[in-house]
């Protein structure tokens, strides 16, 4: 490093979840271990040559209890620490993991430092733990410059057993292994190995000198998500498509976008619609994309108001979805906007 330069800063956000694990000393089992000690925890990071400061919440929170309100808090963390870090690292459960790093992908506007989530499957106090490889890569990832100096991951991201992956393309696959996450629609952003090699041209390029970063935290929650699946009653359909208090509705269909042809379904789909509910239709699939051109099936919920998903994730629909509404009141700007992409969440 050159004289008078200031050291780079990652700021470590740990929200909960199983990676800040340790056996207790009076032999009670697995409790959270306090964070501001990070560094003699994981003492690795102090090879960075980094200035590396944590925030923790209180209470920490099993990422099954995420709400909204945290991913507000999140943001505005990140916001009123922006200038003095260099990158952020979020540790959170793996359970919504997901959910959280889209959502705060579209809360984040003009984004140009790297949000990191992470976070481990065994805790950091355990033997085998999965916890600080992902940790000390993720700082690294955190505080990574381009070779003109600039952040090498100016966007939301998951780093998890040696890949990155953008916050808005990923998915929990398995709830064992340590290869947990994976962007199946989505190249890899980097590969960690012995260095960490970074796709530079799939990752999201800077915001422009006149594009502040900003944060957006009015969401509005209410929508529904009715996956498809053989038996289901007109009953559910309507009170899920037709509910009370629920201005979208995420239709996970099956393989390219299909769903029931007998008509009680879709008239259940053109009431919703003709109501100016807003729908859109993702595949339950894990890979590929909504195309309901192919299918009669896929045509009479086209022909009935309802928007492609396109190749999106349910957890970057949702986020989106919640973002949008909570910025625009207007169904038909929110249902133009679910058609283009707006963080790189689909293709
Ligand atoms: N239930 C935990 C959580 O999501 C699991 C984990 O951390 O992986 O918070």
């Amino acid at each position: 490093m050159k004289q008078g330069r200031k050291k780079s800063a990652v700021l470590l956000i740990y929200t909960g979840g199983t990676i800040g694990m340790k056996e207790s000393a009076e032999g009670e089992g697995l409790s959270p271990f306090d964070f501001s000690g990070i560094l003699s925890e994981v003492p690795e990071l102090r090879r960075f040559q980094l200035r590396i400061e944590s925030y923790t919440f209180d209470p920490l929170i099993d990422s099954s209890d995420i709400v909204p309100e945290i991913w507000c808090s999140l943001a505005e963390i990140i916001k009123e620490n922006y200038d003095a870090y260099d990158g952020f690292v979020v540790l959170h459960g793996t359970d919504t993991m997901a959910y959280s790093a889209s959502a705060l992908s579209f809360m984040l506007k003009n984004l140009g430092k790297p949000v990191i989530f992470t976070g481990s499957q065994l805790p950091i106090g355990s033997l085998r733990t999965d916890g600080r490889e992902n940790l000390v890569s993720a700082v690294e990832i955190a505080s990574a410059k381009t070779p003109e100096g600039l952040p090498a991951v100016p966007e939301v991201c998951i780093y998890f057993n040696s890949q990155l992956l953008r916050g808005n393309r990923a998915t929990k696959m398995d709830a064992v292994s340590f290869d947990a996450f994976r962007s199946p629609n989505y190249p890899v952003l980097a590969q960690a190995g012995i260095s960490i090699r970074y796709n530079t041209k799939a990752i999201l390029s800077l915001p422009g000198p006149d594009e502040p970063f900003d944060i957006n935290t009015s969401l509005d929650t209410r929508v529904a998500i009715l996956k498809i699946h053989p038996g289901i009653t007109p009953q559910v359909a309507r009170n899920v498509l037709l509910g009370k208090d629920i201005r979208a509705i995420i239709l996970e269909t099956y393989g390219s976008g299909n769903a029931i042809s007998k008509p009680w379904f879709t008239q259940i789909v053109e009431e919703a619609s003709s109501q100016g509910r807003i729908l859109l239709n993702v595949t339950q699939c894990p890979a590929g994309e909504v195309n309901m051109d192919l299918y009669a099936t896929g045509k009479s919920l086209k022909k009935a108001g309802v928007i492609s998903g396109g190749d999106m994730t349910t957890e970057g629909a949702l986020g989106k979805l919640f973002s949008l509404m909570g910025k625009y009141s207007d169904n038909e700007v929110v249902k133009r906007l679910l058609q283009t992409s707006v963080r790189g969440e689909m293709s």
